[in-house]
């Protein structure tokens, strides 16, 4: 038996995995790599890796010097996607600092509660956000600097408590280079709150080392899988989980980026993506949709885009094959806020390559990572087996997954037990089944299932049958109570112009799909889906509709 001062011990440097590492690589080995930034009308913003570098030290040096950021100081950014965006990315957490960015489409009172929350100090803000930030301002107690990037007005904040900046002002003059602090790899690097459906909003802080092994795990070839060949258009915002990681991932391996800026609508991503020609895309199922209808419309060249990441909310199976008709392979994707936010992605084994099996490996939410470690929890607790047909919660854990929220100033962190199991592990409040070979596929949101006379009801499934529909341009399907059953789903509708199924068809068309038991008999038909302020569906506000008696519901 070996004794303690037997052991043998490592003879690995141990080096901390900083966000600073990622910095000075992509400064340097991909420094002709490009950000490039659209900006509506004229020649985009196009700055190289090296440049990004050397204004991010600027930024910190203004940071430090101008505005006396220290140590863990929160700077907050309220920005689109754009290369300052980045440069903020980098400068405040290499500096020691944390960033945290601001959900630009969150209610005011949660974003006065979100700042106030953490303490902002300082925020960065687009110039055509003012609009939407000046009217907080009041609230917002802690803020002593904003610093404006890009055009806008002004004059919005006069008679602001807080001082005011112009971004390229302070970065005039400064050093290209910082003398960067050694940071310790648990140091906190990057804060985002979770949209909060429930409770006040919760503030997921992620760490030096977590962003880190995040960004090669983004980088493997069965995640992303990107090189410097690649230019990747960042739908996603980045005031979104890290845009999903990719500025992070993109400056380890020379990834060009494109940046939309606030042009977000279909015709300009279509336009963006003709004249950039980028070879990789991410964002959610929604910004997809709008992108197809465009390209319906209005065909134009996107050749070049082979790849698109979709994640955030389940892709309807309609959607990929869209896509796949167009030439621009879909690889599905989930994750959370709470896990960085790769959690899995679909790629399908190399036995099913080719074969009828693929496709449905791909409209899995994917494969678990190594470093994602997952289980399913049934409804007493008890863990269930990975046999593809036993649904449960999933709870995960892994290095870049969360183990609390943070506390506030000088609060504890949290650890809701809703949230965190006993042993650590990550409630997802995601509820689905995982087959022996490690692919996750979801049936439901826990809080949004339908229990009709005991049996579950995926809303998820009934709402891809109705959305292959072709009349159907989205659907979603919410529990409503019912005297016999206990729940019964609703289906609610957005047709496409010019549409003309009723609901009888369209249940006829779900009867060839679906369980008879599980089809809908009540049926509303409604403008659009209300989204969340990421796009999701957000389907507590059609519960709540419907219990006002606001929509217009057949029963069949
Ligand atoms: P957020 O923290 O706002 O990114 O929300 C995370 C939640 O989005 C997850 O817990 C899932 O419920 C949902 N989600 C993310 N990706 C997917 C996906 N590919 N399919 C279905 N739901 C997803």
């Amino acid at each position: 038996m070996s004794h303690q001062e037997d052991a043998v011990l490592s003879t690995m440097q141990d080096v901390p995995l900083t966000v600073t590492r990622i910095l000075r690589h992509g400064m340097t080995v991909h420094g002709t790599s490009q950000v490039t930034t659209w900006t509506g009308e004229g020649e985009p913003q196009r700055r190289s890796f090296r440049e990004i570098g050397e204004r991010t030290a600027q930024l910190a040096h203004a940071l430090r010097e101008d505005l006396g950021v220290t140590d863990d100081e929160r700077v907050a950014t309220f920005m689109w996607n754009n290369a300052e965006h980045v440069e903020a990315y980098y400068a405040v957490p290499c500096m020691g600092a944390i960033l945290h960015t601001l959900n630009l489409r969150l209610p005011a009172d949660q974003l006065v509660w979100i700042v106030n929350h953490a303490a902002d100090r300082v925020i960065i803000v687009n110039g055509s956000l003012l609009g939407l930030l000046a009217p907080l301002l009041p609230q917002l107690t802690s803020v002593e600097h904003l610093v404006v990037s890009g055009p806008g007005d002004r004059s919005l904040l006069a008679g602001s408590h807080a001082q005011v900046h112009e971004y390229e002002e302070l970065l005039a003059g400064k050093p290209t280079a910082y003398d960067w602090p050694e940071l310790d790899e648990r140091t906190a690097a990057a804060m985002c709150y979770t949209s909060g459906t429930t409770g006040d909003p919760k503030g997921v802080v992620y760490s030096h080392r977590s962003i880190y092994l995040h960004s090669m795990q983004v980088n493997m070839a069965q995640s992303m899988g990107l090189t410097d060949a690649d230019t990747t258009l960042v739908v996603v915002p980045q005031f979104h989980v890290n845009a999903w990681g990719l500025p992070h991932a993109t400056l380890m391996t020379g990834v060009n980026m494109l940046m939309p800026d606030r042009f977000l609508q279909p015709a300009p991503l279509a336009e963006m993506i003709e004249k950039e020609r980028p070879t990789h895309a991410a964002a959610v199922p929604t910004i997809w949709q709008g992108l197809l209808a465009e390209l319906t419309a209005k065909p134009r060249n996107v050749s070049s885009l082979g790849q698109v990441t979709i994640g955030g909310s389940a892709c309807p199976p309609s959607l990929m094959e869209a896509f796949d008709k167009l030439g621009m392979r879909v690889c599905h994707a989930w994750g959370m806020t709470e896990t960085s936010p790769l959690g899995t992605v679909a790629r399908p084994p190399a036995h099913a390559a080719g074969t009828e099996e693929e496709f449905g490996y791909r409209l899995t939410q994917g494969r678990f990572p190594a470093s994602v470690e997952a289980r399913l929890v049934g409804p007493g607790g008890e863990h269930l087996p990975w046999d593809g047909t036993s649904a449960g919660e999933l709870e995960v854990r892994g290095p870049w997954i969360a183990g609390a929220y943070y506390g506030g100033a000088g609060g504890d962190v949290l650890r809701p037990e809703d949230k965190f199991s006993d042993d650590g592990w990550l409630k997802t409040g995601d509820v689905g089944v995982i087959t022996a070979d490690g692919f996750l596929t979801l049936t439901d949101r826990a809080k949004d299932v339908i229990k009709s006379g005991g049996e579950w009801i995926s809303s998820v499934e009934l709402e891809n049958a109705l959305m292959s529909h072709p009349d159907v341009a989205e659907a979603a399907v919410v529990a409503v109570p019912d005297d016999k059953w206990g729940e019964r789903p609703l289906a609610t509708v957005v047709l496409r112009e010019g549409a003309t199924a009723d609901y009888a068809s369209l249940r006829d068309f779900l009867a060839g799909r679906i369980a008879k038991w599980q089809l809908p008999e009540r049926w509303t038909v409604i403008p659009a889906v209300p989204k969340t302020s990421v796009g999701k569906f957000d389907k507590k506000v059609l519960r709540r509709q419907y219990a006002d008696g606001e929509l217009d519901v057949t029963k069949l």
